[in-house]
């Protein structure tokens, strides 16, 4: 197999956008789908706060838009996840489903992050039976249900407060006694009458009867007692974790493993290797900040490939 000018991991709006631009610049962009093509959009429903859509647009449909167009200038996919990297050598190589091997000038990593999981018992056989990670994906099918939220963060007041539209009521299970959320959305979710909270309990099982989700067990922190918390729905929202363990440390990550970036450009600690959206990105987490990093990855691509990039990413300085 030949060698390409660039390969680009991961389908969500960064590598998306940066195969829009990368195959616009006659780059002919490999692009390796991943796990879940289309990346995390594809698991809501409507996006009303991309620009250019004032009467919103369904995430799948954003997403298809989005690869069409890069297919149109000439970008090429594979279904696949890439399971392994070689960044010692150049030509880099990667490498797809355990097998199947190429080699690239330049590599974009644009895999994103997953929601975290509980790891309890119960859980990984509930998903899409009543445990979701997915609010805006799944609330609809809680209409007038008891649904638990796990999480102390901004996801779980977000994800509670979205909640309260469908259900009958929706409890916030923290496992301490203050939260970890912005005072603006923790204010949000306690003014909201439909909220109940349930602080200092550790998830312990997930509770099912028949394929159907009965409820959460939890350990009371403070009387050290484990008793069931009734619901038909529970939501996990307990934070992200970034795509970047098949990378094997062979790029700079920050402790939590986000990739770090020079703060100039998209450029990481291996020259010729470039990351865009939320692999980099803990905080913004937007498709428009994610596509917007995909654009950059893709121009720092082209100089880089043209031999005028200017590599200027250490870890002095303000990484
Ligand atoms: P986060 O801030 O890391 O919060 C995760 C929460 O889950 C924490 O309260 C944590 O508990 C809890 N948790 C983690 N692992 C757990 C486990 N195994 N069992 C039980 N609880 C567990 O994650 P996030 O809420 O997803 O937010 C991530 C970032 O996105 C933040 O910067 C946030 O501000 C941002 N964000 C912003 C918005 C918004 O402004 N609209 C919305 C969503 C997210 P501890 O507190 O005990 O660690």
């Amino acid at each position: 197999m030949g060698e390409h000018k660039v390969i680009i991991l991961g389908t969500g709006p960064a590598g998306l956008t940066a195969a829009i631009y990368a195959a616009r610049a006659n780059l002919n962009p490999l692009v390796v789908e991943g796990n879940e093509p289309g990346g995390q959009l594809t698991l809501t429903t409507e996006i009303e706060n991309f620009p250019g859509f004032p009467d919103a647009i369904m995430g799948p449909e954003l997403m298809d838009n989005m690869r069409k167009q890069a297919e149109r200038f000439g970008a090429e996919f594979i279904f696949g996840l890439a399971t392994a990297v070689d960044l010692h050598e150049r030509p880099f190589r990667v490498t797809v489903n355990e097998t199947d091997e190429f080699s690239t000038q330049s590599l974009i990593i644009s895999t994103g992050a997953s929601a975290k999981m509980l790891g309890i018992p119960g859980e990984s056989e509930a998903l899409g039976h009543g445990v979701s990670t997915c609010a805006t994906c799944d609330g609809f099918f809680f209409r007038d249900k008891k649904i638990v939220v796990v999480g102390g963060g901004d996801s779980a007041m977000e994800e509670a407060t979205f909640l309260t539209k469908f259900a009958s009521e929706v409890t916030i299970i923290h496992r301490r006694d203050t939260l970890r959320a912005s005072k603006v959305m923790q204010e949000r979710a306690r003014d909201n009458p439909k909220i109940k909270w349930l602080m200092n309990v550790t998830p312990v099982a997930v509770k099912s009867e028949n394929n159907q989700v009965k409820g959460l067990e939890v350990h009371d922190n403070d009387t050290q007692k484990t008793r069931l918390v009734e619901a038909e729905g529970i939501f996990v929202a307990i934070g992200h974790n970034p795509n970047t363990a098949f990378l094997k440390a062979q790029v700079e990550t920050d402790k939590v493993g986000y990739i770090i970036c020079s703060p100039h450009n998209t450029a990481t600690s291996v020259e010729g290797v470039f990351a865009c959206g939320d692999v980099m990105d803990s905080h913004y987490r937007q498709a428009i900040t994610a596509a917007g990093t995909g654009c950059r990855a893709a121009m720092d691509v082209e100089k880089y490939l043209e031999g005028s990039f200017v590599h200027d990413w250490s870890l002095s300085g303000s990484h």
